[in-house]
């Protein structure tokens, strides 16, 4: 027990030494998503469409595969939205999708909203912690996949449509673009600034996922990456949702601040803390080495 714990530290220490840029890295993305360029990556200015195109060519960079329409899956808003987030039925938005393969084609899912809620006159919503923050995680395990090729492949899932009511989510959902019934695991993160009170894990009492939270739980008990790790049950409030059912489904959002706002102006990437980012990073990059 002593020998696998030092073990396991000897190997952190190894991965932090490695990855020292991790929240530069997660920086850079989520200042890049909030500029007034992004326009809030709603429909006004076709915002979501310019951080669909930046997110894919961060994928492309970080060696991911494409999936779908070159990295795209392209679905239609079916009702017309007055507040923020603004649509207007039949406009087009888009997924950005993509792979790495291991040396198994069993598959752990990660996935985050890109999208945010626009603009509400000349008033823009950046979204740092809603969800640029989840974006750039993504992006960044997609990264280290890269850099360490696994036993499992990895599948990094960019939804559109999320404040509008999980609409991208759910179009993958019923047209997906893997075998759902390969997929060990899907983690959805959505609100990733912050975290001075730990994480919380949605859907985390279910026979299939249990053992997943109860594994990134024991993880953290030896090394207290996170203040806690806290659990609920599943709720309709991100794009894990939908696949519930299909496969084990989780989501994980940070408990506490700094952050600049929810759902407001406010929400900037200034206002967004990254002091526990590298720590959440190394809590899951271990429990990806144990599953
Ligand atoms: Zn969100």
């Amino acid at each position: 027990m002593v020998r696998i714990a030092r073990l396991l530290t000897l190997l952190l220490l190894g991965t932090t030494a490695l990855h020292a840029q991790d929240s530069t890295y997660a920086r850079r993305i989520i200042r890049d998503l909030t500029a007034p360029e992004m326009y809030g990556r709603g429909m006004q200015n076709r915002g979501d469409s310019i951080a669909a195109h930046y997110v894919r060519s961060e994928l492309m960079a970080n060696g991911v595969r494409p999936l779908g329409d070159d990295y795209y899956q392209y679905f239609r808003f079916q009702q017309t939205r007055t507040r923020p987030p603004i649509v207007r039925a039949g406009y087009r938005s888009q997924n950005v999708c993509g792979y790495i393969p291991g040396e198994v084609d069993t598959m752990i899912v990660f996935t985050a909203h890109y999208e945010h809620l626009g603009m509400s006159g000349d008033t823009i919503f950046p979204g740092a912690h809603d969800n640029a923050s989840g974006t750039a995680a993504v992006l960044d395990l997609a990264r280290m996949a890269n850099q360490h090729r696994g036993h499992y492949t990895y599948v990094f899932l960019l939804f559109g449509g999320e404040e509008s009511g999980l609409v991208g989510s759910h179009h993958f959902a019923l047209n997906p673009l893997i075998e759902l019934s390969k997929v060990k695991l899907l983690v959805n993160i959505d609100l990733f600034c912050g975290g001075d009170e730990g994480l919380m894990v949605v859907n985390a009492n279910s026979r299939e996922t249990q053992p997943y939270v109860d594994l990134l739980e024991r993880i953290n008990d030896l090394h207290g990456f996170a203040a806690k790790i806290a659990r609920r049950d599943n709720a309709p409030n991100s794009d894990h949702y939908w696949f519930a059912g299909e496969c084990p489904a989780i989501f994980i959002y940070t408990l506490g601040g700094p952050y600049g706002g929810y759902h407001s102006p406010a929400d900037t990437c200034s206002g967004c803390g990254l002091g526990n980012y590298h720590s959440f990073m190394t809590l899951l990059r271990a429990f990806l080495e144990q599953l």
